[in-house]
């Protein structure tokens, strides 16, 4: 069965889109999509050897190597500006994805869409997608192997979006529905800052600074849960 995560992810690509699969790994999401809709086409990214070898399988044991082009390089070295519509970054950190972002900044003229899937600090892709004028036009959180996943969607538009701490931290339009996995999402996060704040807390000398933030974000949570 293919990844609900992967699947959700390529529900935000629409149909006849060229796009790009930065840190693809085997391909299964650039595969799918193109083997779903004949109109798409797309270009990997792969850093890796291994993984790079592991996507070129992928795509020609399903006969995509016309409309899929496997490339090897880091992050969005690999594009040309106005090659494709549309970029995809999933199953990384999240500030690994902002630094990908921003090192390729110029790389992505034409980028209309940009499909994030931070594995953690998601407040790091936010943050780079209000100061570089794409809006978030939609946010989800999916469960897959007992993990939650958010899934943050940029669109470029010209007045931009700013964005307040705490939407960078829980996510604009996840804020608007606070779904169950939302919840259960920041539930597991409150007792995370619990842990962290209680272990500093009996450290020799306490950063209070570090556990100032903590709280600040516990209350936030807190609040946000009501
Ligand atoms: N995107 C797939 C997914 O969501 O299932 C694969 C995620 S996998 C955990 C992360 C992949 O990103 C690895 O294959 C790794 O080689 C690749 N990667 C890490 N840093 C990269 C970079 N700077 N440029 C391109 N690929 C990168």
């Amino acid at each position: 069965k293919f990844s609900d995560r992967l699947n959700k992810v390529a529900s935000f690509i629409p149909r006849g889109t060229f796009f790009a699969d930065i840190g693809s790994d085997h391909a299964y999401l650039p595969c799918s999509i193109c083997l779903q809709d004949i109109t798409a086409q797309a270009i990997v990214g792969e850093v890796n050897e291994g993984p790079l070898q592991r996507a070129r399988e992928t795509v020609s044991d399903n006969h995509l190597t016309d409309r899929i082009d496997v490339r090897l390089g880091d992050g969005l070295d690999i594009l040309q500006p106005g090659e494709v519509n549309a970029v995809v970054i999933a199953g990384m950190g999240g500030s690994l994805i902002q630094s990908i972002l921003e090192k390729g900044r110029l790389r992505l003229k034409g980028v209309s869409r940009i499909v994030a899937q931070p594995n953690n600090d998601e407040r790091n892709v936010r943050s780079w997608f209000s100061s570089n004028g794409y809006v978030i036009t939609n946010e989800v959180i999916v469960e897959e192997n007992g993990f939650l996943y958010e899934i943050i969607t940029g669109d470029k538009q010209a007045e931009g979006q700013t964005l307040s701490e705490r939407q960078q931290l829980f996510g604009p339009r996840l804020l608007e529905h606070k779904s169950n996995l939302f919840r259960k999402k920041w539930e597991r996060e409150l007792m995370k800052r619990r842990r962290i704040i209680d272990q500093m807390q009996r450290a020799k000398a306490p950063d209070v600074s570090k556990i100032a933030i903590f709280e600040k974000e516990s209350l936030w949570i807190k609040e946000v849960l009501e």
